[in-house]
């Protein structure tokens, strides 16, 4: 409920904006680029990386916003009504796209649902199929999956990842087939680059003492680690706003302590202070894992990439997991 009046009421002080503008409609194409506008980190790197310079690609999300509460702002309506592409990650991620949408008046805007040809997996730790200890770690997150769907996290599987690149491209070379053919040649390096990631994340994931990731944090990488066949424990639910419980905090505790775990991995949105101290209780060390929904200001200015944190994260996994390099 809260969720339709905020959008309402973005979608009429857009519309007054957009009437304060001028009614600017279509694609701003003064520059000669398409203008392309993403939401997540990951759209945008892969999105900026097969338009190359035919392309001005933006992000929706300031750096640092935390990615599963975020709603448009006025001024981010204005920016989807000005531009030729508008690419999200899915309705469970982007629940607010299909309001937005009806609410502008660009025929020729395309959306591109970048999830489209992904298989969804249902997320929260009551997902058995990850794990044995599903007694101890389904205790929270049943309603999280009525009430918010499947896992969203869909681009940390990178064969998902290659089937989003197809899609963002279909979205490329429609609406500007004249350079079809350079957006393809982009985006087949970028799906070489992602497959040769896979490559490497098997190989390095195939021999570790231990094969359990234990998150303080969301529910965040049931897609990562059901691709290389790891368990995968989360504090909490599938969005970041889901608030863990203290009997959940006391259940992590007791399944690090019985795994045999040296680290607990820490997420990226969170601030470490919670992590830290359960942790500390567990007797652990802290790892991070970027779930690179979005990027730090810090970062951003560094022009870190998908590719970047990927290779972050498979050295952090290396520890923590305690896997052979091969
Ligand atoms: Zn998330």
């Amino acid at each position: 409920m809260k969720i339709r009046i905020g959008v309402g009421s973005i979608v009429v002080a857009c519309c007054i904006a957009l009437f304060a503008a001028g009614c600017k409609k279509g694609g701003e194409q003064q520059t000669g680029h398409l203008q392309v506008v993403t939401t997540l980190f990951p759209l945008y790197d892969f999105a900026r990386t097969i338009g190359g310079d035919k392309a001005q690609v933006t992000m929706l999300l300031p750096p640092g916003v935390e990615p599963h509460t975020f709603e448009p702002r006025p001024e981010d309506m204005i920016r989807i009504s000005r531009a030729n592409l508008f690419i999200y990650t899915n309705k469970y991620m982007e629940p607010w796209v299909d309001k937005i949408i009806t609410g502008i008046d660009n025929k020729s805007l395309r959306v591109v649902n970048a999830g489209e040809r992904v298989k969804y997996r249902p997320g929260g730790n009551d997902d058995t199929h990850e794990h044995a200890h599903g007694q101890i770690s389904s205790m929270n997150n049943n309603h999280e999956h009525d009430a918010k769907g499947m896992d969203p996290h869909i681009w940390l599987d990178f064969a998902n990842a290659a089937l989003m690149v197809d899609t963002i491209l279909d979205g490329f070379v429609a609406a500007d087939p004249a350079n079809g053919g350079f957006y393809r040649q982009n985006a087949e390096t970028l799906k070489t680059r992602l497959a040769a990631l896979d490559d490497k994340y098997r190989k390095t994931l195939a021999s570790c003492s231990t094969r359990m990731i234990l998150h303080g944090g969301h529910y965040t990488f049931g897609y990562l680690a059901h691709r290389y066949g790891l368990e995968y424990h989360a504090l909490s639910g599938i969005s970041s706003d889901s608030e863990p419980s203290a009997e959940r905090m006391a259940s992590l505790v007791r399944e690090i302590r019985s795994s045999g775990a040296k680290y607990l991995f820490a997420e990226e949105l969170l601030s470490p202070r919670l992590t830290e101290t359960l942790a500390q209780e567990a007797g652990v060390g802290v790892l991070m894992l970027h779930g690179a929904h979005n990027l730090s200001r810090e970062d951003m200015s560094r022009n870190v990439t998908f590719f970047d944190l990927m290779d972050r994260n498979l050295k952090q996994l290396q520890k923590g997991l305690q896997c052979r390099a091969r």
